[in-house]
């Protein structure tokens, strides 16, 4: 799919997962229990109003994966046990639900796990980015932003978000002059890479959109034999 129509899908993905967590949120007399297995009966509310408006926008692909699905119950589950960024649906559905369980605290952080998993849901990274705690600071502190419930960690800056390597001649950054504002943050150990997105430079920029807005940057890095940390929800 062409940028264009990549944010376009996006935008509708983005909408329909705030119209759960909305309504997740607005719920009356009840809070998540912060597992799937727990709430599924009330997840399950949500599916169809959500496959309508994502199947409304979804290329080919992503269709014929809707068709091929048996049960959205036993895909939730499944999903939420081994989390997989091959599974679009449940992914994406998930992440308004597991936001929402962070933020009522029914996922408190949980301490010594590993420094590259999300403290709250052991998800993966889906961005890395930095930001300046002080006007004008020069740097920034790097954070990760978890693929699944989407709340951020703050993680060593040079260090691979994959295998941990920390060796800087291990660790490759590039640019295009397209998006000043973001980079490919490579390491030549594990040969993964993820993107990292500099909200000093452009104080606006909304990582996990600038991730997909950039899909150029991911063609270049497959073709220079990297692999992504996360998939994002178009597949790139
Ligand atoms: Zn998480
Ligand atoms: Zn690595």
């Amino acid at each position: 799919m062409p940028a264009r129509e990549l944010l376009t899908f996006y935008a509708t993905v983005l909408e329909s997962q705030k119209a759960i967590y909305d309504w997740l949120r607005g719920r009356r007399n009840w809070l998540p229990a912060g597992s799937v297995h727990e709430d599924l009966s009330v997840l399950r509310e949500q599916v169809p109003s959500f496959l309508q408006s994502v199947l409304s926008v979804s290329p080919p692909a992503l269709a014929d994966q809707a068709a091929r699905i048996n049960s959205f119950d036993e895909l939730l589950l499944e999903y939420w046990q081994h989390r997989s960024d091959q599974l679009f649906f449940p992914k994406a559905f998930l992440q308004p639900y597991a936001h929402w369980c962070v933020q009522s605290g029914a996922l408190p952080r949980q301490s010594s796990q590993a420094e590259n998993r999300c403290p709250y849901c052991y998800g993966k990274p889906q961005v890395s980015f930095l930001f300046s705690t002080e006007a004008g600071a020069e740097s920034g502190k790097r954070n990760l932003l978890c693929a699944t419930c989407l709340s951020s960690w703050e993680f060593r800056r040079v260090v691979c978000a994959s295998c941990g390597e920390e060796r800087p001649f291990k660790l490759e950054y590039f640019k295009s002059e397209e998006y000043d504002h973001v980079r490919i943050e490579a390491c030549e150990s594990c040969k993964q890479y993820i993107k990292g997105i500099d909200l000093t430079r452009l104080g606006f920029a909304v990582p996990v959109v600038d991730d997909i807005a950039t899909a150029a940057l991911d063609l270049w890095a497959a073709e220079k034999g990297y692999a992504k940390v996360e998939l994002n929800l178009v597949g790139l």
